[in-house]
């Protein structure tokens, strides 16, 4: 009888399991606040992208320009943010942080901000020293300094955190209940950058960032994703710099096949690429199956509706 209720009982805990890692993609989005490059002239809030989860916004994913009034109209409350990811520190991938930070003013906010981005180099602030020069003492917005200050009284912290993976390696960064978070460095021309997964209820939603993929490291990360979001920043023809920053679609297609996810977002859209959605997509095709959406403000994209 012992056995029987020790077999049961295991029987349970594998059930539990599968259960547990199965995409509860009811529970699950990611909206797309910004999905243009840095120009004023693409119609497109800036990078930055908001994880849903059971109804709140729980994880920012940079924070370009105009995502903040697309943060707002998305009805999200800054209550619910527990965490700021950056890919690098780029005008359009960052300029609106301090926006959310001084709209926390005005809500009743207890708990604290965690904060990650990459280590800095000769070009590029690290997160702790993008988060200082900002909002610190002596800073650009000294006035916001009590919340990264210890010694200073405020009703919540941000706790800013740099990640310096091993070069081409996945690596852990942060496990809460109900989500976790993992980082790799990819290669975005001479500056620090990082590409993020986040795996949430059962489900994974993978973030390029800017990237040339010359590490080949976005496919590791990005294994069986449910949603990989990739920036299409430049057409197959492009040359020179633009293509030392950034992948082609060919290259996205590549990585997609190879990470074999179950879904491609191409975001990032700038004036030369928007009008290419056919050649872009053909490019694609050459090498993943999969469904492709374009991206535009706003959308919302779950794990297993296409
Ligand atoms: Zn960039």
């Amino acid at each position: 009888m012992n056995t029987l209720k020790a077999l049961l009982f295991i029987s349970l805990l594998i059930f539990n399991s599968v259960i547990l890692a199965e995409c509860q993609s009811q529970r699950v989005n990611v909206q797309v606040l910004g999905s243009g490059g840095p120009e004023l002239t693409d119609g497109r809030a800036s990078s930055s992208y908001l994880v849903w989860l059971d109804g709140k916004g729980v994880v920012l994913v940079d924070a370009g320009p105009g995502s903040s009034l697309n943060y707002e109209k998305s009805g999200a409350n800054l209550k619910d943010l527990h965490t700021v990811l950056f890919t690098h520190f780029h005008v359009d991938h960052s300029a609106d942080f301090s926006a959310y930070v001084k709209g926390s003013y005005f809500i009743n906010r207890s708990q604290n901000i965690k904060l990650f981005g990459p280590e800095s180099n000769h070009l590029m602030p690290s997160a702790t020293e993008f988060t200082e020069r900002l909002l610190g003492e002596h800073g650009v917005y000294p006035y916001l300094q009590d919340y990264v200050s210890p010694a200073k009284k405020s009703s919540y912290k941000i706790n800013a955190k740099n990640l310096s993976p091993a070069k081409h390696s996945k690596q852990a960064v942060y496990q809460a209940n109900d989500y976790s978070l993992s980082a790799i460095p990819v290669h975005h021309g001479p500056l620090p950058a990082l590409a993020w997964r986040i795996n949430v209820a059962g489900c994974s939603i993978s973030f390029s960032g800017d990237m040339s993929n010359q590490f080949q490291t976005l496919a590791i990360l990005a294994k069986d994703s449910d949603i990989l979001i990739a920036h299409n920043a430049i057409p197959e023809s492009q040359h020179g710099v633009g293509r030392k920053l950034h992948m082609p679609p060919s290259e996205i297609g590549k990585i997609a096949q190879k990470a074999g996810v179950k879904k491609l977002i191409l975001s990032h859209r700038m004036t030369r690429t928007l009008g290419s959605e056919q050649d872009t997509l053909a490019r694609i095709k050459q090498y993943y199956q999969g469904p492709v959406l374009f991206a535009n403000d706003m959308d919302r994209f779950k794990p297993e509706d296409i």
